[in-house]
């Protein structure tokens, strides 16, 4: 199917405006990685930057859903703009089915101050590796004050939140062994803000206080360092909402004193453009193989006439556009 054609400056004139129907169409379009794609990225590149970009992970069920919609409803009173990407790297689909009704529920408030939408990975080269920084990208340069970023699991994703944000915010739920678990998984390395959530629940205090305890025992206890705080919240009641926020608040002030926050946005551009890069010379491969010559390399490996690396050499030869010069006796 023939991509449709797309007036990229029009769309991106009324993303910038605010405008959630073309916000929604560029995001369809790095879900599909959309041959418009470069174009459209070249004319928001000068609009980005200006968003707080906040990741929030956590086990299924923590309350993350929940925790997302209370910081959304303080974030609106406040009079601020925060857009939503969720993002599930383990299913290309289940993000949408997951967000359904928060979208239906968006929809319904008609509050332009507000954009809900999921990240699917679509199978394409790259998958959300390369299409969340863009979707990030969109939603930074459309003008919402906050980006929240929401990801499932921990630890083992495709998509590293960390990597992704300036600030990132962990989920917990109380429970004996839950530290010992996030230590395990990494997660105590990762956090910027801690929330042990459900804390209407028995056993919130003693988990609060080892992550506080193995927060401290960490290498993160150098002066100068970010010290994350661990907050306790009800999110199904809003309790703790507002010290959520203030902890994300209060991270982006020390990020932005200290040089971090330049320094971790290089370090997102960097992977980025790594994936993408990647992303691409991938495409190209995937063109050489279907040329034939990769499936005549590596008969020539089996049968002992080349080797492996002799037949990567050629194909790097290829990919940097050397094909059709030389073609070894293999
Ligand atoms: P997610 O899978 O991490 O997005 O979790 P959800 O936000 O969907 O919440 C999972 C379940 O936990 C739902 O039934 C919520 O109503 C419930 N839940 C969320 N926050 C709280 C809380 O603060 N206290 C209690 N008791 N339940 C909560």
């Amino acid at each position: 199917t023939r991509a449709r054609a797309v007036d990229v400056p029009a769309l991106v004139e009324q993303a910038r405006a605010g405008t959630p129907r073309a916000v929604a169409r560029l995001l369809s379009l790095v879900d599909h990685q959309h041959p418009a794609l470069p174009e459209v990225m070249a004319a928001l590149a000068p609009l980005a930057g200006r968003a707080h970009v906040v990741g929030l992970t956590g086990p299924p069920g923590v309350g993350k859903s929940t925790t997302t919609n209370a910081l959304v409803r303080e974030l609106r009173e406040r009079g601020r703009s925060v857009a939503v990407l969720a993002v599930d790297p383990s299913s290309p689909f289940s993000g949408g089915a997951l967000l359904g009704d928060r979208i239906r529920m968006q929809d319904a408030t008609g509050d332009p101050g507000v954009f809900i939408r999921s990240l699917a990975s679509r199978g394409h080269l790259g998958g959300l590796s390369v299409s969340t920084p863009q979707a990030i990208r969109v939603l930074d340069a459309a003008g919402f004050d906050m980006v929240l970023v929401e990801t499932v699991g921990v630890g083992q994703s495709e998509v590293e939140i960390a990597g992704l944000a300036d600030t990132t915010l962990v989920l917990l739920a109380p429970g004996a062994g839950d530290g010992i678990q996030a230590a395990k998984a990494g997660i105590l390395e990762i956090g910027d803000v801690f929330v042990v959530n459900k804390a209407d629940r028995d056993g919130a205090d003693a988990t609060v206080r080892d992550l506080r305890h193995m927060i401290q025992m960490g290498d993160r206890s150098a002066p100068g360092l970010w010290r994350p705080p661990v907050v306790r919240a009800s999110a199904m009641n809003g309790d703790g909402v507002v010290e959520v926020l203030a902890g994300i608040g209060d991270h982006l002030a020390w990020l932005a004193r200290g040089g971090e926050l330049h320094r971790r946005r290089v370090a997102r551009a960097r992977d980025e453009v790594e994936a993408l890069t990647v992303a691409r010379l991938r495409a190209r491969m995937g063109d050489l193989g279907d040329g034939g010559r990769l499936d005549e390399l590596a008969a020539a490996v089996v049968s002992g006439r080349g080797d492996p690396y002799a037949a990567a050499e050629e194909m790097l030869r290829r990919l940097s556009g050397a094909e059709g010069e030389e073609s070894s006796d293999v």
